[in-house]
């Protein structure tokens, strides 16, 4: 069943598959396997859909992610050329260095772009799952940043306190910690009493709020000064609802995609968009929302 395509003002964030691999193997990671074969990979591809993308939503947020990002700089930097200034950029990576990419080039990269990268989503988990770069990095780059860390099945709970002690060292840290998404569901979205996670947060930090949509959502804490949050978000994109207004049944889009082959995606099982019916998408205002906030006691 084909159903018109509404999103939230701005437009759907677009998630950008860049055309090469990381050196990682993360337990959670559900890309890996698309990385296996670089049949029909192609940066011209995925360029010519970024063009399309900001042509219907000159607004929106794109996200970098992979594979990783950092892995082929002077390719990373043609498709960033493509992204006009109205759009909020943030990039996923594992901040690698290598022979042919070292800290200086990230350094200078991200000194090039800074008027251009509104963030980027450094991941450090607890266990080491990825190769890690310097800490020193962090505080190095001409952008802000944050730390990922998914919280992953029996995470050592007892290591998040020497986490933070070591990221509250780094000037500009914030730390985003995330529940696996692919265990989400939207009965335990907004649980708090089932989720150990928020329980452990709780007790190591101070709480000051929650904000959240349909499709996300986001438990905000204190450490000694440094932001904490805790997101959760549903496993698909696409929320199907019936619009009370005029009684049209919606498909409503939070995430479009742009896969290494360059095809678009609406939603991260393989649906391929319909772009002409996008063209058409209809605008709603976005449901994220601050749902509580805890003034500070003293
Ligand atoms: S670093 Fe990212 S892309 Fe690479 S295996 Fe881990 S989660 Fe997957």
């Amino acid at each position: 069943m084909k159903y018109p395509y509404k999103t939230r003002e701005g437009g759907a964030t677009v998630t950008v598959f860049v055309p090469y691999d990381c050196g990682n193997r993360c337990p959670f990671c559900i890309n890996k396997e698309e990385y296996a074969c670089l049949d029909g990979f192609s940066a011209e591809k995925i360029m010519e859909s970024i063009r399309r993308l900001d042509a219907i939503t000159p607004y929106c947020d794109f996200v970098f992610t992979g594979g990783e990002p950092f892995a082929n700089l002077p390719v990373f930097q043609q498709m960033l050329d493509c992204v006009p200034k109205t759009h909020k950029v943030y990039i996923n990576t594992t901040l690698p260095v290598s022979k042919i990419t070292s800290e200086d080039d990230i350094v200078e990269f991200t000194r090039r772009n800074r008027d251009k990268i509104t963030c980027i989503n450094v991941s450090r988990h607890m266990q080491h799952y990825v190769v890690e770069s310097n800490d020193g990095l962090l505080s190095r780059l001409a952008v802000p940043f944050r730390i990922n860390c998914v919280l992953y099945k029996d995470y050592p709970a007892e290591q998040l306190v020497p986490y933070l002690e070591r990221f509250y060292k780094v000037p500009g840290a914030s730390i985003q910690f995330r529940f696996d998404y692919t265990a989400t569901t939207p009965e335990n979205l907004y649980d708090r009493e089932h989720d150990k996670i928020l329980a452990d947060l709780k007790k190591i930090s101070r709480y000051t709020g929650l904000d959240g949509c349909r499709m996300r959502c986001g438990f905000h804490f204190d450490y000694k000064g440094m932001e904490l949050t805790y997101h959760k978000t549903l496993p698909y994109s696409t929320i199907i609802e019936k619009d009370p207004a005029d009684g049209v049944t919606y498909a409503i889009l939070y995430d479009v995609l742009i896969k290494q082959t360059g095809e678009i995606h609406s939603d991260w099982d393989g649906t391929v968009m319909d772009v002409p019916a996008y063209e058409k998408v209809v605008f709603e205002p976005y449901d994220l929302a601050v749902l509580e906030r805890v003034e500070k006691v003293g």
